[in-house]
């Protein structure tokens, strides 16, 4: 399934040309299903790189209803319902015109994302035209001439952005196995939970090499039927404890085993509580993007559990903000109690580092974000945000627009990220967050 594009703006405003620049080659596909009365083409084009398919809404506009904005809904909702993205296209050298406005009140309540596209702005005034285009409230406007061909690299690489990920690691994602990575400092007993989980559940295959030399992958199904591949650094941790002594673990093993993986257990000796050398491999796992599951292991030897457990809440709270309130699940490794608890917590946290937020909740949970908090001054301006969209997860990465984005405080970047993470529920998940300035 290719991403679908829609161009839709009133008559005259440039769209045929637009059109005819932008597609590839003709298709003949006609949308056949029975029913709708309204037959429209698809043309394919690749934008910024990617394959998609140009709805063709031309000759639709003949419509009869009253007002020319009555006339683009009438004609632009079919396509609009099937489209993934829209291009808002608007004639800069005429100005917005009532119509226009009309038509952006109402393609607010779409679900697709919308960018504007400033046409007709060649020659000196061209640039000045398309500010006005920031009223419609869509964010940045993309300047263009689709008759002289300006401006279309850009308008390439911002429609690009805003285009739904790419369907293919997704589609065969169900044939391949969960990918987990066991990471931690030497003796807190990853080898024995690797150990615990193969024996308890059905081992596929054994220790082999995996993709760099010192992994060493194992595979399984566990009890919900999936395939859960172990990405471990035994074989290296081995070779590591001679050369380094054992208070070392080695931290390039470390980081290709969470390469691998797609989701970190981080195990932690419960005896010793959560220290700065758990606190690093953590930050290596956030680093590389990987979901987090914290297993609290050797539980079976600790005397104050309730001590043990606020210990590693106190110090995540404190020093790893990132993975507030990550799973965390007490067990024993060395007599199997709680691993069972193991799984699911995995299976959850993944599940979140694979989610996508539909472009309207985000932009809902973007204003109100906003609204509790400004964003703050630069050289005594504000900066404006206008616009959020996910275009990615694994791990969930937000891009946010706004004339000058990337002026955007460290501090203000996490109050972002943190109220994401809590409104769309992602505890243990590490999000991305991008600023794109207006160019
Ligand atoms: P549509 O009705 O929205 O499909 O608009 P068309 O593509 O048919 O264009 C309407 C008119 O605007 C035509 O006369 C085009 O030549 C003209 N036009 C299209 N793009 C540009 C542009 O970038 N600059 C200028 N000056 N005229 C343009
Ligand atoms: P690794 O270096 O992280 O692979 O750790 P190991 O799996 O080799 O375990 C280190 C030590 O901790 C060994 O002596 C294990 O027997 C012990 N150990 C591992 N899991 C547990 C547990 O759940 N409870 C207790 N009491 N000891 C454990």
């Amino acid at each position: 399934m290719l991403p679908r594009i829609a161009i839709i703006g009133r008559p005259n405003v440039g769209k045929s040309t637009l059109f005819n620049r932008l597609v590839r080659r003709k298709l003949a596909i006609v949308d056949d299903t029975p029913g709708v009365t309204r037959d429209f083409k698809e043309y394919e084009a690749r934008i910024g790189g990617r394959d998609v398919l140009l709805l063709d809404t031309a000759g639709l506009e003949e419509a009869p209803p009253d007002t020319v904005a009555g006339r683009m809904r009438a004609s632009s909702e079919a396509a609009i319902r099937q489209a993934d993205l829209i291009l808002f296209m608007i004639d800069a050298k005429a100005g917005l015109t009532p119509s226009d406005r009309a038509f952006a009140t109402w393609l607010r309540r779409q679900k697709a994302p919308v960018l504007v596209v400033a046409n007709k702005t060649e020659g000196r005034h061209g640039g000045m035209a398309a500010m006005e285009a920031y009223e419609l409230g869509f964010g940045d406007p993309v300047a263009i001439s689709a008759e002289h061909g300006e401006g279309i690299s850009d308008l390439h690489s911002t429609a690009a952005a805003l285009l739904p990920e790419e369907p293919e690691e997704e589609e065969d994602e169900k044939d391949r196995p969960l990918r987990l990575a066991i990471v931690g400092r030497p003796n807190a007993g990853k080898s024995t939970l690797l150990n615990t989980l193969l024996g308890e559940e059905r081992m596929i295959t054994g220790p082999e090499p995996g993709l760099t030399r010192d992994a060493v992958t194992s595979e399984f199904i566990d009890d919900q039927g999936g395939r859960v591949r172990i990405v471990d650094t035994a074989g290296m941790r081995k070779k590591a404890k001679v050369v380094e002594g054992l208070e070392q673990m080695s931290v390039g093993a470390t980081i290709n085993a969470l390469k691998e993986a797609e989701v970190a257990v981080l195990v932690l000796d419960a005896l010793l509580g959560l220290d700065e050398q758990d606190l690093r491999i953590a930050r290596l796992a956030e680093r590389e993007g990987r979901a987090v599951v914290i297993a609290l292991n050797k539980w079976d030897a600790v005397e104050d559990r309730t001590a043990a457990r606020h210990g590693v809440q106190d110090t995540l709270m404190t020093s790893l903000a990132q993975l507030k309130g990550v799973t965390v699940v007490a067990m024993s490794a060395a007599t199997g109690r709680g691993v069972d608890k193991l799984m699911p917590a995995i299976r959850e946290t993944l599940e979140r580092w694979n989610r996508r937020v539909p472009t309207g909740e985000l932009n809902r949970w973007f204003e109100g974000a906003l609204e509790k908090h400004q964003p703050p001054l630069a050289d005594g301006r504000r900066i404006k945000l206008r616009y959020a969209t996910m275009p990615k997860a694994r791990p969930p990465t937000i891009v946010i627009f706004g004339p000058r984005a990337e002026d955007l405080p460290e501090d203000y970047r996490r109050y972002l990220v943190n109220s994401f993470r809590d409104t769309f529920d992602m505890p243990g998940v590490p999000i991305r967050l991008q600023l794109r300035g207006t160019t």
